[in-house]
């Protein structure tokens, strides 16, 4: 029986995004040594029963959290006062350094948290979760966060202005914002910085090691006040562990809640899970400490010479260009108009090449995302072949075009005040739903892209929140010993 079970999860899992194999390039980070992710396999399953909610019944959890937060700060250029603490991933740090900001000041009524638009959008749902006011200050021109219209919007109020967040770097265009300016502005009115650096936290640091020009954004920055860093991505560690670094304990205390008022235990938390399994923690202890110094920074290397030939190359393939000059691993492209990013998906999708495409914002037309890392980076000269006749088989199909009437239409609905059949029309209409409730993406995602495209965010958000509530229906009687 328990042969038969692994056999059903490796066939379920066959439809899925491939993990290994180098060529999908966002959702997972590979570093390509098989040895190491055999050794994170037995780790994560050696710890998994154990949990994380006391760490004085397991001491073993404690002194590894204490071991990666050690490390990290000294990655970090974190000064002798810094503290840490491990979370389950890039939005779990990012949500408690926004709690945390909002707490440390429980006299002020409407806190605000203020950020470059280009900021990920776990900022966005902590503002929601968390009743705060999210004041967005438009981006420069390359992309980096503009200090001047930071200070102009923490300056509306800088009374109930918890916190300034900055990247390092922005998960859309893959730069680094200007840490120094925005944390100096910070600092000088009294407020928290906090530096999003989870895409690129275990990067940056070895990239200047190796001798790269990376912009200061690390605790040697007077100012930065909080750090988030994952190590699910490119320490390469397995889903589910993150670190959130604050200066000093006194930064941190905010973000500890303790509960005496039930029956049960004390319940005294660091983080937004209570029960927490081991497993995750666990194995980023082993793949961080078998890495290792040396072993990051050949994976750093390896992974940046990928992203200098797929930056040459690109320039080299006619109706395609990159964004910005990438200060780190990742890469967005945009067309010269003559095809579109949605085909081009498609088309490398059809090649075993996954890669996002991200929706046009303030003005600026859609792009491809592509996140290199140590796996991937070896096969650029290959993802450039398929680039280059993507766009040679999407300019042949022409950019996919929405009927003007259609996006007229959808233009002009208003999300609030559509009803369940509404958007059981819209997604049928986007070619998003099949027949008998049965719910089937498309062969081909650009058509549905292109409308989602010319959707209004709001109406984006209302129509993708309608999938996914339709996607997520309980299977019953599929095991025929559950129901009776
Ligand atoms: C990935 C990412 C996050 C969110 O992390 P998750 O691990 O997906 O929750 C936040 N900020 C940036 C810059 C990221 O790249």
């Amino acid at each position: 029986m328990p042969d038969d079970l692994l056999a059903q999860l490796a066939e379920l899992g066959a439809g899925d995004v491939p993990t290994k194999g180098g060529r999908t390039l966002a959702y997972v980070y590979d570093s390509g040594l098989a040895d190491v992710d055999e050794l994170a396999r037995q780790a994560l399953g050696a710890y998994c029963d154990s949990n994380g909610l006391d760490p004085t019944a397991f001491p073993s959890l404690r002194r590894m959290e204490n071991d990666l937060v050690g490390i990290a700060a000294d990655l970090l250029d974190a000064p002798p006062t810094v503290v840490g603490t491990v979370t389950s991933g890039g939005t779990e740090s990012c949500l408690l350094a926004v709690q945390a900001a909002r707490d440390a000041h429980p006299s002020v009524e409407r806190p605000r948290v203020v950020v470059p638009d280009t900021v990920h959008a776990a900022f966005r749902k902590a503002a929601h979760y968390f009743g705060v006011e999210l004041v967005v200050a438009p981006v420069r021109e390359d992309f980096r966060a503009d200090p001047v219209a930071t200070a102009a919007a923490v300056d509306e109020a800088p009374d109930r202005t918890v916190l300034v967040v900055c990247s390092a770097p922005s998960y859309a265009h893959g730069v680094v914002d200007p840490v120094t300016e925005i944390a100096a502005l910070a600092a000088a009115r009294g407020i928290r910085c906090h530096v999003d650096a989870c895409i690129g936290g275990w990067v940056l640091p070895f990239a200047a090691r190796l001798g790269r020009p990376v912009a200061p954004w690390t605790f040697a920055v007077d100012g930065v006040t909080s750090i988030s860093v994952d190590l699910h991505k490119y320490a390469y560690t397995p889903k589910g562990a993150s670190l959130l670094l604050h200066r000093t304990p006194a930064l941190r205390r905010p973000q500890y809640f303790a509960s005496a008022d039930w029956p049960g235990y004390t319940m005294l938390n660091s983080t937004m899970q209570s029960t927490r399994s081991g497993g995750p923690l666990a194995a980023a202890w082993t793949v961080v400490r078998a890495i290792g110094p040396q072993g990051y920074d050949d994976l750093v290397r390896q992974t940046l010479e990928g992203v200098d030939a797929l930056v040459a190359g690109v320039g080299g393939i006619d109706g395609l260009r990159v964004v910005a000059a990438p200060d780190s691993t990742l890469v967005a492209l945009e067309t010269d108009g003559s095809c579109d990013v949605f085909t081009l998906a498609d088309e490398l999708a059809g090649h075993g090449w996954y890669v996002q495409p991200q929706m046009g914002f303030a003005g600026r037309p859609p792009t491809l995302h592509l996140t290199l890392c140590a796996a991937t980076a070896p096969g650029v000269p290959d993802l450039l072949a398929a680039l280059a006749a993507a766009v040679r088989r999407a300019r042949e199909a022409g950019p996919v075009a929405v009927d003007p009437e259609v996006a007229a239409f959808v233009a002009a609905l208003e999300p609030a005040t559509l009803s369940e059949e509404d958007f059981d029309g819209l997604l049928a209409a986007a070619g998003l739903a099949g027949g008998g409730g049965d719910l089937a993406l498309p062969e081909r995602m650009a058509e549905v892209n292109a409308l989602l495209d010319a959707a209004p965010p709001r109406l984006r958000e209302a129509v993708l929140v309608a999938f996914l509530d339709r996607l997520m229906r309980p299977a019953r009687g599929t095991d025929p010993r559950w129901s009776s």
